[in-house]
């Protein structure tokens, strides 16, 4: 590999280093790239005329030409080498893949501040006030229409935030169940709690709609704890008619940032009498593997206080079978596109046979998520899967139907 030994320094991987005096970027260059300082000073400075004005001297941990970053505009100062200094390259590309997983309302504020901030320079140096572009994913200049699709999407993240609350408020959610059978037997096993929003004007709103938008502002912490608690109330309704096995409750990734969630789990669901062994936390496979260390803490902290604890979703998420090993996982859920195609497509049928084979070799019982015939039903039974999920037994049922469901299954 050869590294460029220009003027900018050499680099090596994510990093550059400088002598002192050296010039990091001069005012008017076009700049791709931030730096934030692990070793060493630097110093900003602009020309006034012949004049160098010294605007700030930065140390260790600081970050600077984050504006070039942000909006891909010239350099507005000159930053240079106080002494040798060993910079963290934060380049365009990457500030943006930061950006664009963002918040609407954060990306709002950002483009705001530093559009009133640029306005301010520019007017201390006597230019006027100049409009500075919105536009941060093209090079090109202003962009209104960005700045409207930009106010646009935080107008309605806040809209839809709004409505969200006031849903929880007014009661708009509720839960429905959808059976789970035991192959071995035919009884009934349990159910899988999933929600339902009736908005008054939108109608029904699918979950898959609503979830994603309730992780990204954070609502699915109280929203997902609604759901743990309805769900544990209903559990105690469905023993009363049948002891069923488990009750499944679909549990978000980002509600895990709750740090006291699993005293909050078991406090409520002891307060009602409940085993922790008969409330099953369902998490999706490609949450638990996209950090997958923590996922073990974190599940860890469930698992041993006795819940009993599913992987959903199940090959669609790229799983590590290390780590899947060291999980305490006791169920794997196939996920219903491979259960939908086997019939038609032998590659489906042999995914779904590697799966229950894999899941049987780890100790862990299979639900076999959607089928919608009986053939379907006949064909899992064969491969050994203990429970199946799906439109053939039942869709899900609002908590009256469950229960009638209970009762005359
Ligand atoms: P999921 O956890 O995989 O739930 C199963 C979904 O498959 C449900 O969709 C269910 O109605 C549907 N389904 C079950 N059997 C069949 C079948 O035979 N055929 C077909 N076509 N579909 C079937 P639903 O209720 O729309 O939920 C969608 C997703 O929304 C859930 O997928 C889950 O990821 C999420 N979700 C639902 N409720 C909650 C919740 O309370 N908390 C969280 N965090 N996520 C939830
Ligand atoms: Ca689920
Ligand atoms: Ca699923």
């Amino acid at each position: 590999m050869q590294f460029n030994q220009s003027t900018l320094g050499h680099s090596q991987d994510y990093k550059q280093y400088f002598r002192a005096g050296d010039i990091i970027f001069r005012e008017s260059d076009s700049g791709k790239c931030a730096y934030i300082i692990k070793r060493g000073r630097v110093q900003i400075s602009t020309e006034e005329g012949d004049d160098k004005v010294v605007l700030a001297e930065l140390s260790e941990g600081e970050l600077f030409g984050e504006m070039a970053v942000i909006d891909d505009s010239p350099r507005w100062a000159t930053a240079t080498a106080l002494d040798d200094v060993v910079l963290i390259i934060i380049t365009r590309d990457v500030f943006l893949n930061h950006l664009e997983g963002s918040e609407s309302v954060v990306r709002m504020f950002l483009h705001t501040i530093l559009a009133r901030f640029k306005n301010v320079h520019a007017q201390l140096l006597g230019l006027g006030e100049q409009q500075h572009t919105w536009d941060i994913k093209n090079t090109g200049g202003r962009n209104n229409q960005t700045l409207d699709q930009s106010v646009q999407a935080t107008v309605d993240a806040l809209k839809f935030e709004q409505s969200l609350l006031k849903g929880m408020e007014n009661e708009e959610f509720e839960l429905y169940f959808q059976p789970v059978i035991d192959l071995r037997t035919d009884r009934i096993a349990g159910f899988e709690s999933l929600i339902r929003w009736n908005h008054p004007r939108r109608g029904f709103v699918s979950p898959l709609d609503f979830i994603p938008m309730a992780e990204q502002n954070g609502l699915i912490v109280p929203l997902g704890q609604w759901v743990f608690e309805q769900s544990c109330k209903a559990l105690k309704e469905f023993n009363q008619i049948q002891e069923l096995q488990f009750l499944s409750i679909n549990v978000s990734g980002r509600q895990f940032i709750d740090a006291g969630l699993h005293e909050k789990f078991i406090k409520f669901s002891s307060d009602l009498g409940l085993a922790p062994q008969k409330i099953k936390l369902e998490i999706t496979e490609s949450i638990l593997m996209e950090n997958p260390e923590e996922s073990r803490k974190l599940l860890n902290r469930f698992g041993d206080h006795g819940f009993p604890i599913a992987i959903d979703d199940f090959g669609t998420g790229y799983s590590s079978l290390s780590y899947l090993n060291s999980f305490p996982i006791s169920t794997m859920k196939i996920d219903r596109s491979f259960v939908s195609a086997m019939l038609k497509d032998k590659g489906s049928m042999n995914i779904v046979r590697g799966i229950a084979g894999l899941a049987h070799s780890l100790d862990m019982d299979i639900v076999a998520e959607g089928p919608e015939t009986e053939e379907e039903l006949k064909v899992l039974r064969e491969i050994g899967c203990e429970y199946a999920q799906g439109y053939v037994i039942s869709k899900p049922l609002p908590m009256k139907q469950a229960i009638e469901f209970i009762k005359d299954y």
